[in-house]
């Protein structure tokens, strides 16, 4: 065994109807007054209402419920502001990303249960101050272990758009692939990693194809938390590297992006983590060849529907070098298996085109 140091702070209760146990989770943190942060679609379902009954039935009180935007950067603003203005002794934040960002910059002084719908699930979970120069948001630090509590919940996330669970997946499978090959990596993301890799792989092709299922629903979401527990604990790559300057500069959302680089990088980084891969594509059972994982991601990323190359996605070929010189300083890419450079990345991005 290699040694490791893994800390794992939030307490992690899962199951369908788990929102139900937050007032009790919350008393567990002998919280009383209660900063309840929602978004829209969470209300608009009941979900909302579900925690306030269950609040309710323990006694305690809501000092206040704020519905919070879907962007980071504002959510982070309302967050910091509900931080300094109210008085409560405990935070929980159900629904998007946003929320759980704002529960984030609102929770630094008392404890924060975060209740992610798969719109908000961990896997895009990103840096809230962002990028200095661009004020775009950064993939560098995930943020599953800034949190007191977490409830899997899979009924949140009933009814998610199709395109939405085709993104968050991609990105869920991003990060269990690239935390499985990083330098980084330890025992126990590697633990992480594989175990969420096994869910992914053919839950999210379940999910794309019958969304009202809600064990593989649940299964995604669970996959979800691990992929970022792994890569929390080890580091990202190139394919995240490579991404956000595609992002940056033609607005292609975060999981689409990967999608259009993932397969690529794979075949790329073979060349030094092969068997790392291979080992991958046989924890499900098949052949144990890199190549086996390569159409194992580009089925997934076919069943997203993703443009099929950076050219389809609006990417001017004449830009690729400089994409490639913002990628190559992206502090994602530093724990990628194989020396990620300018070079390095104009090759992904050439055979992505
Ligand atoms: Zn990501």
């Amino acid at each position: 065994m290699r040694a490791f140091d893994f800390q794992f702070p939030p307490r992690l209760v899962g199951g369908a109807g788990a929102v139900a146990t937050i007032g009790r989770l919350v008393r567990d943190l002998d919280g009383t007054r209660v900063l309840l942060l929602t978004d829209r679609e969470c209300a608009a379902a009941g979900h909302t209402s579900r925690i306030a009954a269950s609040l309710e039935r323990e006694g305690l009180a809501i000092a206040r419920q704020f519905e919070v935007p879907g962007s980071l950067l504002e959510a982070n603003v309302c967050g910091t502001f509900l931080g300094r203005a109210e008085t409560y002794d405990s935070i929980v934040g159900i629904g998007h990303e946003g929320v759980l960002e704002a529960s984030k910059a609102a929770g630094t002084r008392v404890p924060v249960i975060s209740v992610p719908s798969l719109l908000g699930s961990f896997a895009n979970k990103v840096r809230s101050k962002g990028d200095a120069r661009t004020g775009v948001p950064t993939t560098n630090v995930l943020g599953v272990s800034e949190f007191t509590t977490v409830v899997l919940d899979a009924d949140l996330s009933a009814a998610t758009p199709r395109a939405t669970i085709a993104a968050v997946a991609i990105d869920a499978i991003t990060h269990a692939v690239e935390a499985w090959v990083s330098t980084r990596r330890t025992e126990m993301s590697d633990l992480c990693a594989r175990e969420a890799w096994r869910r992914l792989a053919v839950h999210s092709l379940r999910v794309l194809t019958s969304p009202d299922d809600a064990e593989a629903m649940g299964d995604v979401l669970l996959g979800s938390f691990l992929a970022s527990t792994a890569a929390e604990h080890s580091g990202l790559g190139a394919v995240h590297a490579c991404a956000q300057p595609v992002t940056r500069h033609y607005g292609v959302a975060h999981g689409p992006a990967l999608a259009l680089l993932l397969p690529e990088v794979v075949r790329w980084n073979s060349k030094i983590a092969g068997a790392r891969y291979a080992e991958l594509a046989g924890i499900r059972g098949e052949t144990r060849r890199p190549e086996t994982l390569v159409a194992r991601l580009e089925d997934l990323v076919a069943a997203g529907e993703f443009p099929e190359s950076l050219a389809a996605a609006g990417v001017v070929e004449r830009e690729l070098p400089t994409l490639a010189a913002e990628a190559s300083a992206d502090e994602t890419g530093t724990f990628n298996p194989r020396k990620f450079d300018v070079a390095g990345a104009l090759e992904i991005y050439a055979a992505a085109y």
